[in-house]
Order: C-alpha cells, then structure tokens, then sequence
C-alpha cells in the first residue's frame, strides 16, 4: 500500500513537472527559442488590461528582416534558419524588464512590447535594436539595402485608456513598418499617440499637469 502509494505520488508530480515544462515549450518558437504567436496574444491581452488600469502607455515594435526571401533563394533555407535565430537572440536581449516582452511574430517578423511611458530607454532602444542587428554582420550580397542583413522597425505609442483596439494599435505599428520600408529599409520609423488618442483621460490629464 505504501509503496503504491509512493508510486501515485511519484507519477503525479512527474507529470505535473513536465506537464509544465510542456507548457512553457508550447509558448516558445521551436525555431528561435523566443515567445510565440499564441504566447504573444495572451500577454498583449493581459498587459492591455494593466495598461488601461495603471494609465501607463505601450510601446508596440513590429520588426521584420529586409529582403529575406532573397537571402533565403540565395543561402538555403538552413542559413535563412541560423540568421533568424541570430536576429532573435538579439531581439530577446533588448526585452530586459520584468513586463518587456519578445515574441516571433510570424514567418520573419517579430514584436517587441515595452509597459510604461517612452523613457530615453524606449526611445532609443529600436534604434540600438536596428544597429545590433546589422552589427552581426550576416553577409546579404543580395540584398539592395545594405551588404549585411538589416530589419526594419516600426514603433507605435499607444494608450490603451483612450479606447482604442488591441488590433488598432498593433496595425500603427505594421503602418509605421511599412513606412520604414518604402524609406528604403534599415531604420526605425515611430508613431507617436495621434490625436484620436489625445482624448480621454490621457488629456485630462495632462492639462492637469500643465
Ligand atoms: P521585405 O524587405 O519587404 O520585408 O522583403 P522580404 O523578402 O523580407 O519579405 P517577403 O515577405 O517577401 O519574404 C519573407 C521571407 O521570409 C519568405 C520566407 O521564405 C522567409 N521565411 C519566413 N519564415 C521563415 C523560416 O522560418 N525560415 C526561413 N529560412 N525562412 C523563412
Ligand atoms: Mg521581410
Ligand atoms: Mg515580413
């Protein structure tokens, strides 16, 4: 009995333990080790809901790799795979804080959330991201952009108390992306709250402060 008992227990704990570990590997890319897209659906939900509540800002960053279906047609598929492992590592480095948070977004884009308001560190952080990539030095003789692999970045500043849309504010970010690549890629374009956003409580707010 006892030794049943021991076993029961034995087997409960092992699968707890590895229904865990499970868990954490469903949230990851196989790929590239860093959050997925279900992961970074539910943290967006629940740091939307934060945000709302604290009044603190978001800062959504979508960032894709420059010409990488010709990198792909030119170096393999398995070197396509070691480049996008290398710009995830250095995309997860720049997620430091306990609420930043990185996550393959999809195919060669990835996202990058910072809570509370754009500090210099905010500000300045897409633009070091950009440099890192590039500073890794992945040869790309095809590329038109530059001899090394870049991303492009697109930043959105959002207030999630002035009613607008987990969607509408990850697509000012897709815009500001696709603003960055029609610059000619390489460089970080950001939006900044716009007016519609200038309502609410947000303003109030800030009147007060003046
Ligand atoms: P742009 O500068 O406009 O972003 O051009 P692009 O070529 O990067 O964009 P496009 O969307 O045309 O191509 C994306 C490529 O990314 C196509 C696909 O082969 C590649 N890709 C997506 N996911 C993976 C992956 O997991 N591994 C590899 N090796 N390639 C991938
Ligand atoms: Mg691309
Ligand atoms: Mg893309």
């Amino acid at each position: 009995g006892w030794f049943f008992c021991y076993q029961l227990e034995h087997y409960a704990r092992r699968s707890f333990l590895e229904s865990k570990v499970l868990a954490q590997l469903a949230e990851r890319d196989g790929l590239t080790g860093v959050h997925n897209r279900r992961s970074f659906d539910q943290y967006i939900e629940r740091i939307w809901r934060q945000s709302r509540r604290e009044q603190e800002p978001l800062t959504i960053m979508l960032i894709d790799i420059d010409h990488f279906k010709a990198y792909n047609d030119h170096y393999g598929h398995q070197a396509g795979d070691d480049a996008l492992k290398e710009v995830a590592k250095v995309i997860s480095l720049s997620a430091q804080r306990p609420l930043d948070f990185a996550a393959r977004f999809g195919g060669e884009e990835f996202a990058l959330v910072l809570y509370g308001p754009a500090s210099a560190y905010g500000r300045e952080l897409p633009e070091q991201l950009r440099q890192s990539v590039r500073d890794l030095k992945i040869v790309h003789d095809e590329s038109d952009t530059d001899h090394y692999l870049t991303v492009s970045i697109g930043v959105a500043m959002v207030h999630p108390e002035a009613n607008r849309s987990i969607a509408g504010a990850i697509q000012r970010a897709d815009e500001a992306l696709y603003e960055a690549k029609e610059a000619g890629r390489n460089r970080v374009m950001v939006r900044a709250p716009d007016a519609h956003i200038q309502t609410g409580r947000f303003r109030a707010r800030q009147r007060t402060a003046v």
